[in-house]
């Protein structure tokens, strides 16, 4: 069975309608509400802003109490934005201190958003931590602390927001972020607990976009290879000749920026994806292709 079309495209110059761009409305998240975790800095701010500037209201969740500067910076650019369009109200970020490992209270920040706002239509569950040990002596601690933020602080986001969608009856976008050690795994690092954290990550957006399915609520991951961020400067800093290794491993030959996802985040989040549910998204510059 499919669903009826929209007027646009085809359909729209069969039905005689005056010719109109509607291919970029598809992207436009205007009037929409979205939640990000890990949203203080790096890729989860990059893609708040890029949803901001897109015309969604981004609630941006990470660990500190206070938005470090970077957060404050991007906050006020996002703020002096051009109007969209005429009366339409422009996007913009806002900061909440949170820690996605804690489940009622990942919860009650949803709840929070929709008091407030009315609506939650999409979440990007994004936090996330690497550290590295040998396999062999990685500690229960450390492998569960990993676990903990990249496996449960994801679930516990996405249910936060699917309550709220379902609740809400909102066909919303639930983007998880895995990375392509989900799925490989990362040649000379020791990082057993990180690449069997974003295989779950994966594997949890399949089961996920099965379930919410039905309702209309579609669940994705996006697994990103080596972007330069605080995440991989602190490996890059500290082991020399590895941003040559790592630029070497893939056909562009070099590492991503966080702004090269903003695009693949505002397809996934918007109606330009209606029909993507379950699938995992690479944007690794080749890495895996070879
Ligand atoms: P960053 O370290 O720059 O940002 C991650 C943010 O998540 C930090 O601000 C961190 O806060 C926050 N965070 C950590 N734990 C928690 C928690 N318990 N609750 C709330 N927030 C938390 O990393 P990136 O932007 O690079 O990474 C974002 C995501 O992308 C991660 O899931 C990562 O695994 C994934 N990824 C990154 C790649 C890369 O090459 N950079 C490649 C593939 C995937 P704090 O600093 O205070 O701990």
């Amino acid at each position: 069975m499919s669903t009826p079309s929209p007027l646009v495209g085809v359909a729209a110059a069969l039905a005689s309608q005056p010719p109109t761009r509607t291919v970029f409305s598809q992207f436009s998240l205007t009037g929409k509400v979205a939640l990000v975790t890990g949203g203080g800095r790096g890729i989860g701010l990059e893609v708040a802003a890029g949803f901001a500037e897109a015309g969604a209201t981004a609630y941006c969740l990470d660990l500190s109490k206070q938005p470090d500067d970077d957060f404050v910076t991007a906050q006020k650019f996002v703020a002096q934005m051009p109007p969209l369009a005429n009366n339409v109200k422009n996007g913009r970020i806002e900061y909440i201190s949170g820690d996605v490992t804690d489940q009622k209270q990942m919860w009650k920040v949803a709840e929070d958003i929709v008091a407030k706002e009315g609506r939650l239509d999409i979440c990007f569950a994004n936090a996330g931590i690497l550290a590295g040990a040998d396999c062999l002596e990685y500690s229960a601690e450390d492998f569960t602390k990993i676990l903990n933020v990249n496996v449960n602080g994801v679930l516990y986001t996405a249910q936060a927001a699917g309550r709220q969608m379902e609740k809400l009856g909102i066909q919303g976008s639930i983007i998880l972020t895995a990375s392509m050690s989900g799925s490989i795994s990362n040649q000379n690092q020791k990082w057993v607990a990180y690449t069997t954290s974003k295989s779950a990550v994966i594997q949890m957006a399949r089961s996920m976009a099965c379930e919410l399915g039905p309702k209309g609520i579609r669940v994705n991951s996006l697994s990103p290879g080596y972007i330069y961020t605080k995440m991989t400067k602190a490996f890059l800093d500290s082991h020399t000749d590895l941003m040559e290794e790592w630029c070497s491993q893939n056909p562009l030959g070099r590492l991503g920026r966080p702004d090269e996802l903003r695009g693949v985040c505002l397809w996934l989040a918007s109606d330009a994806s209606t029909f993507c549910t379950g699938s995992d998204i690479i944007v690794d510059g080749g890495h895996r292709a070879w």
